[in-house]
């Protein structure tokens, strides 16, 4: 294969030139990194599995009307998607307290929100990923009150597709991160959902025992990482074949 050219290389990720322009090819690596990379490890297959699950969750949204950058997958690893400026955003929506929302305000992991939260970080890993307001955002010119409207309603949007999809599969889904890259059709802009929605992003806990099957395993030392990612993977159909057979069940909760 031709040598192409990087363009930018991530914790997770690797972004190439496209064959086409306003294309890109995305590589999923098998690195994981937690706390702003004070935590790192590589964990073998991780990139497949995610690559599979984002085109799976990209493919849906699109499916029903909520425009992403997907375009195919290309292979185990690499996903061709549209050529983005992505919004230094990074947007969560939170069904369930956890994590930094339980730290912060004090409410107890696993306490149902009265209504999905959504909420703005400035993308700056310096700085750690800082939590924004919309006056800070306006302001310092990053989204204008109208991208803000359009990406709260796909941020939810997306919240219900993800909550439905996991909840026919016994997940549920505590909370996600998306980011939203700006697409230029001359002097036309429209928002997609850009990036990866996987594991990595959202935080996935069974119905009935509460496993986590998310990143959390990783950032928290619950268990085995990829084995956590297959069983999303397996509930949802979307197992590569030639994946390696399930094991003995590890506890990981
Ligand atoms: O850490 P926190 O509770 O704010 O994370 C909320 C959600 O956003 C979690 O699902 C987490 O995996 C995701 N997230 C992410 N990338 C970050 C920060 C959070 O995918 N840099």
């Amino acid at each position: 294969m031709a040598r192409r050219k990087k363009i930018y290389e991530g914790k997770a990720k690797i972004l190439y030139e496209g064959p086409e322009p306003g294309t890109i090819v995305q590589y999923f690596k098998d690195d994981a990194t937690a706390f702003n990379a004070e935590k790192k490890d590589v964990i073998e297959g991780k990139g497949v599995l995610n690559n599979r699950l984002s085109e799976y969750f990209m493919t849906g949204l699109n499916n029903i009307g909520v425009p992403t950058h997907f375009i195919k997958r290309i292979n185990m690893r690499e996903q061709l998607v549209r050529a983005v400026e992505i919004i230094p955003l990074e947007v969560v929506v939170r069904n369930v307290a956890a994590g930094s929302i339980s730290k912060r305000l004090g409410i107890e992991e696993g306490t149902p929100l009265p209504r999905p939260i959504v909420e703005y970080y400035f993308k700056d890993d310096k700085l750690g990923d800082p939590m924004v307001g919309e006056e800070h955002i306006i302001a310092f010119g990053w989204a204008s009150q109208q991208d803000l409207d359009d990406i709260v309603s796909l941020a939810l949007r997306v919240n219900d597709f993800m909550s439905g999809v996991m909840m026919g599969v016994g997940i549920r889904l505590v909370d996600f991160k998306i980011e939203i890259g700006r697409i230029w059709d001359g002097d036309y802009m429209r928002l997609v959902v850009a990036d990866e929605i996987s594991p990595d992003s959202c935080r996935l806990w069974d119905v009935t025992t509460g496993q986590k099957l998310d990143k959390d395993v990783f950032r928290r030392d619950l268990g085995n990482l990829a084995d956590a990612y297959t069983e999303v993977a397996r509930r949802l159909g979307v197992l590569p074949k030639n994946s390696a057979p399930l094991g003995k069940p590890k506890l990981i909760n």
